[in-house]
């Protein structure tokens, strides 16, 4: 019997034995305030930021492709001028050098999270990035790892680290924190590195305990025995079987899920066939007022030049209203009410607008075929309000996601097939809200969404697009993981949509 066995969200499908190496990354310390006056400090803190910028950057010439374009994004945030704004003030108000950078990276993290879940998982890259400042700005050395193979160990690992780690002879990784969602677990399954995130009683995992890290159950063994190491072992051989039959045709189109136009450019080069989930929320990040018209078809016109004779379907505004933005009206109360489209229905003008601006750039770039959606609809008569409202503006193709249970019921979906051109099912919500979990709390493994609960309602929104002759898509981080991909394309979905970087892995493991 192994000493302990801890559970967390598994990334991937493989298994791995080794000793564990625990590494924990700089946190702040506060340190005696240099008082000798803000100015000193800002041009230590901009010298150290320029450090940071030239290590990514050499990072990032030495990375694959998938970690190449997070570490890109990761950069893009250092010259954010907001940022140095929020360091200058924190200076003026008598922080020191640490501490001001540690507020305003943490500051640009809580501004990510307050907008769902997908941004939540990158505000820990954001402050992996300050404590990346923050150590050089203290000299301190990087921490060297072991040259025979090991298990990290740690609290939480940033994409930096992770890819300083990619290329050592790590064979495992776990962390007590993060999601399945994150930029870390992108990274490790690019990697195909068994990783676990969210593992609760880490902390009793001892430097050099022996490790058995399964990625597929979510399972880390401590100091297990020898029968438990020869069980695994042979369990190793069989789900690389079980991979090797998903055999399998690609008949289906796979799309990029993008935040921004400004990674249109390597969703190309990742060989996306267009767009299948276009997160608007961005746009909102950190505004005082809702964005204008003009910034709004700046960057939907952007994006829509990316794709010439391509599919980009654009989701509105998906926010969470339960961390209000400050032109936003909070929704009534009631289930969903402070989320997707019932929030904006108590923002109508908000809606209005980004409707206006896509149909804008929609004329500007007619080669581009367009297709709105409106997420979180719970009940038919939001999905004919939606469609209703963009043709309006003459918007000509409109859907809506499927993200609740209630919706996937046999009436409503019918009601709901009637009214649309297509869905799109976001399976990250659509698991948390058939497994009554909370996606930020919770342990929500990829695997979750192959639950019968929720796997039968998926099967059954498919199968009724298609006898409705109507487009459906998955657009969740499912749609990235190889052995539900396979079962969607069995169930019949025409589209999937995942983060760029994960498209060349999921079309190996589907021609496999
Ligand atoms: C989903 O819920 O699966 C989805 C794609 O939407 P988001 O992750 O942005 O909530
Ligand atoms: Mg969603």
């Amino acid at each position: 019997m192994s000493e302990r066995v801890l559970v967390g969200a598994g990334v991937g499908t493989g298994i791995s034995i080794a000793p564990a190496f625990k590494y924990s990354s700089t946190k702040y310390v506060p340190w005696e305030s240099d008082k000798a006056g803000s100015t000193r400090g800002l041009i230590a803190i901009k010298a150290a930021i320029a450090q940071v910028e030239q290590d990514l950057d050499q990072s990032i010439r030495a990375a694959d492709p998938e970690a190449a374009s997070i570490l890109e994004a990761l950069k893009l945030t250092l010259s954010d001028p907001s940022l140095v704004s929020g360091i200058k003030e924190r200076l003026a108000d008598g922080a020191n050098s640490q501490r001001a950078v540690a507020g305003a990276f943490s500051g640009a993290a809580k501004a990510l999270s307050s907008l769902g879940e997908y941004f939540a998982a990158r505000a820990a890259d954001v402050e992996e990035l300050g404590n990346k400042v923050i150590k050089v700005l203290s000299g301190e050395e990087e921490v060297q790892f072991p040259k025979t193979p090991f298990v990290l160990v740690a609290d939480s690992l940033g994409p930096i680290e992770m890819n300083r780690l990619v290329g050592s002879a790590v064979v495992g990784l776990i962390t007590r924190t993060g999601s399945a969602t994150s930029h870390t677990a992108i990274l490790a399954r690019a990697a195909d590195l068994p990783t676990v995130v969210s593992v609760l009683g880490s902390d009793f995992i001892h430097e050099g305990d022996l490790l058995i890290v399964d990625s597929s159950s979510g399972q880390v063994l401590v100091n297990p025995d020898e029968q438990e190491q020869r069980q695994y072992n042979q369990a190793f051989t069989k789900s690389i079987q079980k991979i090797e039959v998903t055999e399998g045709l690609l008949n289906v189109d796979l799309y990029a899920n993008l935040g921004s136009s400004s990674e249109a450019e390597s969703a190309l080069a990742f060989g996306a066939q267009g767009v299948g989930l276009f997160r608007t929320e961005l746009l909102f990040l950190g505004a005082k007022q809702a964005p204008s018209l003009e910034s709004q078809i700046l960057e939907y016109s952007r994006l829509l030049s990316s794709f010439p004779n391509k599919r980009v379907i654009v989701r509105v505004l998906d926010l969470d209203t339960d961390k209000p933005l400050p032109f936003l009206k909070l929704a009534e109360s009631g289930k969903y009410a402070n989320r997707g489209f019932q929030a904006l229905l108590s923002n109508i003008g908000v809606l209005e607008t980004q409707l206006q601006a896509l149909a804008e750039s929609a004329k500007r770039f007619p080669s581009t075929e367009l297709w709105v959606m409106a997420p979180m609809v719970t009940s038919p008569k939001q999905a004919k309000q939606f469609v209703e409202l963009a043709k309006s503006y003459g918007l000509k193709t409109a859907g809506v996601m499927i993200e609740v249970p209630e919706v996937c019921q046999e009436e409503p979906l019918q009601e709901i097939l009637d009214a649309v051109d297509f869905v799109s099912i976001g399976t990250n919500d659509l698991t948390q809200y058939t497994l009554n979990l909370d996606r930020i709390q919770s342990v929500i493994a990829l695997s979750d969404v192959r639950k019968p609960e929720v796997l039968s309602l998926i099967e059954r929104v498919i199968a009724k697009a298609r006898s409705s002759k109507k487009p459906v898509g998955i657009c969740g981080e499912a749609a990235s993981d190889p052995i539900s991909a396979k079962l969607f394309i069995d169930f019949g979905v025409t589209s999937l949509s995942l983060s760029p970087a994960l498209l060349p892995g999921l079309v190996r493991a589907l021609r496999n």
